[in-house]
């Protein structure tokens, strides 16, 4: 922690006085909130108990001129080895609420899409069975615009309360959230999703229940479940699939240390055991090159990265 830009304790001390001591920790391992397994220590992991706290944090964050990190489930993300210089703010520990009006469903975005799906189809409200097998947060769903099987977030999000840039907090219609194939205003003006609200229909239970077992089924057919991962690696270039231009290049089974192109879906980059982020960005830059030399495609990552690699800047230094 001794190279952060910011003075550590006065930030250190009002951490903790907004969400108290034990929501405050130093030094934590990414590798612990990473589907991925993989990334060293945050300077600070900050765990907020209501949007409120959200809000607060983040304003300490500036004021004191620190990084700052959004953290939903951590599936979408590759932190470094050497860590992250900054404040977590992980909203999937305790931004957990749901609550339901008609067919409107609000979740808070720590809510997880597998919780939120289960949830509405227990009160017969289809919508989100795309959602059943996505381990992401609501949050981070907003922010990805996360979709699967013919369906995605924007199908069904009305609207969302985000903390806006200038210290803010506004409900913003989909209409004006600019979302698109894995991109979304969320994104690209560095809002804070609080809370998402739903627009779902009345079904059977039973017929939401068989569309998400089916999907289950066929994740579980084709994905490299039982290893550790950020789920797809990279985009789906226009006109192709990744994971095929990974295959024709002859790419399953690439590996780097222990980070390897899966065989069972080669658009996975897997954890085999102790990767690091250094052995899956090898793997990444290398299929990249191959599939571009091979057949003209320069994939670009889904998955996000979080730290600095060494001779590289942080992709998204906040504020
Ligand atoms: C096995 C596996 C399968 C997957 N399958 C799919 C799939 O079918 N479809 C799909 O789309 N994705 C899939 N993913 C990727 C991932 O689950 C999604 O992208 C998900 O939406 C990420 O959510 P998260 O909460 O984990 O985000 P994180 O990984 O925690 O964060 C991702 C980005 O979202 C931002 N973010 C998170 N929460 C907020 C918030 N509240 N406000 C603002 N920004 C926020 C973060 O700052 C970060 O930049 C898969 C991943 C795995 C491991």
């Amino acid at each position: 922690m001794s190279d952060s830009a910011y003075h550590l304790d006065t930030l250190a001390w009002r951490l903790r006085a907004i969400v108290g001591e034990e929501n405050v920790l130093e030094s934590e391992p990414m590798s612990e909130h990473t589907t991925f397994r993989i990334g060293g220590p945050a300077d600070f992991y900050v765990v907020p108990d209501d949007p409120e706290e959200v809000g607060d944090v983040v304003a300490a964050c500036r004021e004191e001129g620190a990084p700052y990190f959004v953290l939903g489930c951590g599936s979408d993300l590759l932190v470094s080895d050497d860590g992250y210089r900054g404040v977590v703010i992980a909203l999937a520990d305790d931004l957990t609420n749901v609550s339901v009006n008609g067919e409107e469903m609000t979740c808070q975005a720590g809510v997880t899409l597998k919780e939120a799906s289960e949830m509405a189809c227990e009160l017969g409200l289809s919508g989100l069975e795309f959602a059943c097998g996505i381990p992401g947060s609501v949050g981070g769903a907003c922010f990805m615009n996360a979709g699967a099987y013919g369906g995605c977030t924007s199908d069904v999000l009305e609207s969302v309360r985000a903390l806006m840039p200038d210290g803010s907090v506004q409900s913003i219609d989909i209409d004006d959230l600019a979302m698109g194939y894995r991109k979304s205003r969320v994104k690209d003006e560095g809002l804070v999703v609080l809370s998402a609200t739903f627009k779902l229909h009345e079904d059977k239970p039973e017929e939401i229940r068989a569309r998400m077992d089916d999907f289950t089924r066929r994740r579980e057919e084709k994905q490299p479940l039982e290893l550790a991962s950020a789920g797809s690696t990279f985009k789906r270039p226009e006109g192709f699939f990744a994971g095929k231009l990974i295959t024709d290049a002859g790419l399953k089974g690439y590996q780097v240390g222990d980070a390897a192109v899966s065989k069972k879906h080669a658009g996975f980059v897997v954890n085999l055991g102790h990767a690091t982020a250094a052995d899956v960005r090898a793997v990444i830059a290398h299929v990249q090159d191959e599939v571009d030399r091979q057949f003209g495609v320069r994939l670009e990552p889904e998955v996000r990265f979080l730290g600095e690699e060494p001779g590289e800047k942080d992709e998204e230094p906040r504020p």
